[in-house]
């Protein structure tokens, strides 16, 4: 039996801090989704389910940007410049990862081909000036009775991890007011059919990184800009891939994201080595490693579901393997590690859509990093581990389990490899600049 006198402060004190700890401030935390959350994410599950999963197999097998989908999507409001500012408005930050998730569960190559162009339309979001994002943004997704794509092109055949490395060269020509741009930019997904390409460049390479500036740059507008070779890849089939090459491509002043005025003053700054370290694809990636997670996530959930299905129901030894313990605690660790996943995901898009409010100064322990590294790694091991619980099956094109196997392993290499992950986690923790 309890002490009735002390029964009776515990209940004062927890009326004291119940009152006290219901302000704002102390009952904001939750995982709970609001209807309007569920409902938006709901629409998009089903898209993937009836447009994107049917087709899957079809393009991965093609090899072709599908574009028929991208138009479909675009026609029910699901791809274009609106959709995206609806998910990114969102104090929570959550309806981003939440609809990449269900398309990358639909297919991760289709879906690849519907949200590549958020890369470079994320670029001009964080780089550029509000006039530049009236004048680009809508471009990168054209209308839905002509749909556009856009690309993003930081990396080069010289500089993939390295940033630093880029040689692609931007060269103010004060005669004419215009941008010069010579250089090969490689693996940029939509490279080459973007209408526009954004475009990483130095202006001055003794900077480093620091000296580096993004440049929106429109293909049909300019000459000299020409696709390299369209690559034949591993997975995310459905999604183009391409080296880009930039001859002589002369772009107006005024393309220069942020605009030339500021551009001069951060170059200046960092002539004397005043200048934050903060550069043009490093804005961007901060903003979008979160979400690159969750079409990480997308992944292992489809496989995870094909998997705990075809368990129940193959029998061998006159039950269904998930009768033994060694098919049901891979299933269990499976189900475990996409959840952790994705709440370092939720974490991460909760902190950026506080940055984007200036409430949290930075991702100060690499919360961005951490979400990003986990569920790419996530998904390769789960997606293994479903071809092994198919067996023969899991590893024929019958099932769909080999081809998101192939679609996860890109998650530890592009937008930062696990590695790089890693040493932005190191440095962040330790303060010391890990090499
Ligand atoms: C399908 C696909 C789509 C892509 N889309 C785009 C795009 O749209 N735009 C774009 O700009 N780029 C894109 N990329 C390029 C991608 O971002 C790069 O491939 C990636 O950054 C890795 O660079 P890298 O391939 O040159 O590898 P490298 O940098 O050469 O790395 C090779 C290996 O060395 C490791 N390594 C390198 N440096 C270190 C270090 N300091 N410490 C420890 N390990 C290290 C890496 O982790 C990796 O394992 C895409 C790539 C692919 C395959």
């Amino acid at each position: 039996m309890s002490d009735p006198v002390v029964s009776a402060d515990v209940m004062t004190l927890a009326g004291a801090l119940g009152a006290e700890r219901s302000k704002p401030g102390w009952s904001t935390f939750s995982l709970a989704l609001n209807d309007e959350q569920r409902e938006i994410r709901d629409w998009a599950h089903t898209f993937a389910a009836e447009v994107i999963r049917p087709a899957a197999s079809e393009w991965d097998e093609r090899e072709e940007t599908p574009w028929p989908v991208i138009q479909e999507a675009a026609k029910i409001g699901l791809y274009g410049l609106d959709a995206n500012v609806n998910l990114f408005v969102d104090p929570s930050g959550l309806l981003m990862p939440l609809v990449h998730e269900e398309l990358f569960w639909g297919d991760a190559g289709i879906a690849m081909s519907l949200k590549g162009t958020g890369l470079a339309s994320s670029a001009i979001f964080s780089n550029g000036t509000a006039e530049q994002w009236s004048q680009w943004m809508g471009r990168c997704y054209g209308t839905p009775d002509d749909v556009r794509v856009a690309a993003f092109c930081s990396s080069e055949p010289g500089a993939g991890s390295d940033v630093s490395a880029i040689r692609t060269r931007a060269t103010y020509d004060a005669v004419t007011d215009e941008w010069v741009i010579n250089g090969q930019k490689a693996w940029a997904t939509n490279g080459g059919i973007a209408d526009i390409h954004v475009v990483v460049a130095t202006v001055d390479p003794s900077l480093g990184t620091k000296g580096q500036a993004a440049f929106v740059v429109p293909r049909t507008e300019v000459r000299g800009l020409q696709q390299g070779t369209k690559l034949r890849k591993h997975g995310l089939r459905a999604s183009h891939t391409a080296d880009v090459f930039f001859d002589n491509v002369r772009i107006p002043a005024a393309n220069v994201l942020g605009g030339k005025e500021k551009l001069d003053e951060r170059l200046a700054r960092a002539r004397s080595a005043q200048a934050s370290g903060r550069n043009a694809s490093m804005a961007t990636f901060e903003m979008t490693r979160h979400i690159v997670g969750a079409q990480a996530i997308g992944i292992a959930r489809a496989a995870y579901e094909v998997a705990l299905d075809y368990a129940k129901s193959r029998e061998q030894f006159g039950r269904p393997i998930i009768d033994n313990q060694g098919i049901a605690f891979k299933l269990a660790d499976m189900a475990m590690e996409i959840d952790a996943a994705r709440l370092l995901v939720w974490r991460a898009a909760n902190m950026s859509a506080a940055l984007m409010r200036g409430e949290t100064p930075d991702y100060r322990h690499g919360e961005g990093s951490m979400a990003k590294l986990k569920a790419g790694e996530v998904a390769v091991r789960v997606t293994e581990e479903a071809i092994q619980i198919l067996g023969g099956n899991g590893y024929t094109r019958e099932y769909p389990v080999e081809r998101m196997h192939r679609d996860a392993k890109i998650y530890t290499i592009f937008e930062g490899t696990s590695e790089i992950q890693r040493l932005v986690i190191a440095r962040a923790i330790s303060g010391m600049r890990i090499r």
